[in-house]
């Protein structure tokens, strides 16, 4: 016959039990959190900031720049400011020439 565990045992049973679901549930937070930021990745890749129109990458003398064709901005990944201030001078002129309407 199968004695009635003890208060102390109960407790640490239901103690456990209630850790391994904690822990699931912090699973299950963490796994949407990271679902809602591919959802939110997938949704704004490539989108205007400002206007949320596509924008279309374009290179100039090996500047890869992000166009908005929706407000006429301009976006730059990480690293091409300093690409752009490597260019010699008149390219920000050149540029501007480029893209104008
Ligand atoms: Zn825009």
């Amino acid at each position: 016959m199968l004695e009635k565990p003890s208060e102390n045992e109960e407790e640490y049973f239901t103690r456990q039990e209630i850790e391994r679901r904690r822990k699931l549930s912090q699973e299950r937070e963490a796994s949407m959190a990271e679902q809602e930021r591919e959802r939110a990745r997938a949704l704004h890749f490539m989108k205007c900031p400002k206007c949320g129109t596509q924008l279309e990458e374009i290179t100039f003398e090996s500047v890869r720049i992000d166009k908005c064709f929706g407000c006429e901005g301009f976006w730059l990944d990480k690293g091409e400011i300093e690409t752009l201030r490597s260019k010699e001078p008149g390219y920000l002129e050149r540029l501007r020439g480029v893209f104008q309407a």
